[in-house]
């Protein structure tokens, strides 16, 4: 299969490249390379530095390809709140661009990577697919956008369509900016440090935390599984964590008892956000195999981040 990987130099996009080209498929990947790292990318990978809104570029490298997975994106929530401007042109505009080109190239599916967070704040957890959308963040409403044109334009041209909402995903490779970190390497880092662990609110809200590989092992199967066609995935652990829960693995993984510093919550915020996976599980034949527990172990031992 030639498959082309938007974003594939992100945290996602690397292990699902590298994983697509050792099985023999031919990967392209597309990256601006504003986050992400290339020296990760296998080399039987081929990189091009560039903008999912280029839509020449995504002609040339759309040629001869099957599938494309959509992974690039403006990742973080609390900077779509100081930058909506930028979050939607590069999140719906990259999409609506990319669209045009797979129509003009005749790409039969495109996967895309969305996320937990379109559901927003939702009474009845863990959350399915068939929940009404209610996106708190100019990020999530960027993702949610990019699914509707996604299904919308897919159906319009005649591109078969995969959604997948991810939740928390986590695991080596994921990068620690030094503003708005995702929690999870935050508290290794932290606790790895002897500093105090930052909890934003009282540390009851609750997360899905599903292993990198898990995700990209759904990604993987997306690209490929029948009857697919238009279908939105939850893709998490199935598994509702409080964020004291976490601090306390943490502490076990780290070896160590962790000071916590409980700071004012954070704007767009949920109190509980857990994923159904019964339709990843009849779908995608979807099942997370790696723990919370064995997740931290893994990322601890195998990202040198964490240097150990
Ligand atoms: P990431 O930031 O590591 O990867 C995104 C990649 O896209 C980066 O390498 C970046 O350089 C690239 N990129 C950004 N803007 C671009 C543009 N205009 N043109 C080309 N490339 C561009 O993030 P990730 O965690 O790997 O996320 C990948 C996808 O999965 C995103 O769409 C994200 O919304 C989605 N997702 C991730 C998670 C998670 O927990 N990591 C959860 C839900 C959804």
């Amino acid at each position: 299969m030639h498959v082309l990987i938007t974003g594939g130099a992100g945290f996602l996009g690397v292990p699902l490249a590298n994983q697509l080209a050792a099985l023999g498929h031919h990967v392209r990947v597309l990256d601006d390379l504003s986050a992400g790292d290339r020296d990760r990318l296998d080399r039987r990978v081929a990189l091009t530095r560039g903008d999912t809104r280029d839509i020449p570029k995504l002609w040339t490298l759309l040629r001869g390809v099957d599938c494309v997975y959509h992974l690039a994106a403006r990742v973080s929530v609390p900077e779509s709140i100081l930058y909506p401007v930028e979050y939607n042109a590069v999140n719906v505009g990259g999409t609506v661009a990319l669209m045009t080109a797979v129509r003009d190239a005749q790409v039969k599916r495109v996967v895309l990577a969305s996320s937990g967070a379109v559901y927003g704040e939702q009474a009845v957890q863990p959350v399915s697919e068939d929940a009404v959308p209610h996106p708190q963040t100019p990020y999530a409403v960027s993702k949610l956008a990019a699914e509707q044109y996604v299904l919308a334009l897919g159906a319009l041209w005649g591109i078969e369509t995969v959604i997948l909402r991810i939740f928390n995903a986590y695991g080596p490779g994921q990068p620690i900016p030094p503003a708005h970190a995702p929690v999870i390497p935050q508290f290794l880092k932290q606790a790895l440090g002897g500093g105090s662990l930052v909890v934003y609110g009282n540390g009851e809200q609750t997360r899905d935390f599903v292993y990198v590989l898990d995700v990209v092992e759904a990604l993987q199967a997306a690209g490929t599984a029948a009857g697919v066609d238009r279908a939105v995935i939850n893709i998490g652990s199935g598994t509702e964590v409080s964020i004291n829960e976490l601090v306390r693995k943490v502490g076990e993984a780290v070896g160590c008892t962790p000071h916590v510093l409980y700071s004012s919550a954070e704007s767009g915020g949920v109190s509980r956000l857990v994923a159904d996976v019964r339709k990843a599980r009849e779908k995608l034949g979807f099942r997370p195999r790696i723990s919370l527990d064995e997740g931290l172990r893994r990322t601890l031992a195998e990202d040198p981040q964490f240097g150990r």
